[in-house]
């Protein structure tokens, strides 16, 4: 049986990247991957000039199913957050009907 490492932190939280040592590197490269692509959508929505510097992406089974940016400016809405508007995006595909949300990567708040 594999040693499970858990390391919880001040407030509380445990880290999931450390529970399982052998899994570390292969959750942070997850993980990079991911959060890169985010930042990709953040550089787009400022070129196309949305919003601030923000993007998020929804992952289900390793499978990116929605990708926005921050929409605040096109939008004139306060709340057009990256993290809003992508989930608002798979709502309108009804990803979550089918596959559920695995993971939420943003590049920002
Ligand atoms: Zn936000």
């Amino acid at each position: 049986m594999e040693e499970v490492n858990v390391v919880q932190t001040k407030n509380g939280t445990v880290s999931v990247a450390s529970a399982f040592a052998g899994h570390k590197e292969a959750i942070q490269q997850r993980d990079h991957k991911f959060l890169r692509i985010a930042v990709e959508e953040a550089y787009k929505g400022v070129d196309c000039e949305d919003g601030g510097p923000f993007g998020a992406i929804i992952v289900c089974n390793d499978e990116i199913v929605a990708r926005c940016h921050n929409m605040v400016l096109r939008n004139t809405d306060p709340t057009a957050h990256a993290e809003v508007t992508v989930i608002r995006k798979g709502l309108t595909r009804q990803i979550y009907y089918a596959y559920g949300i695995n993971s939420v990567h943003t590049s920002g708040y």
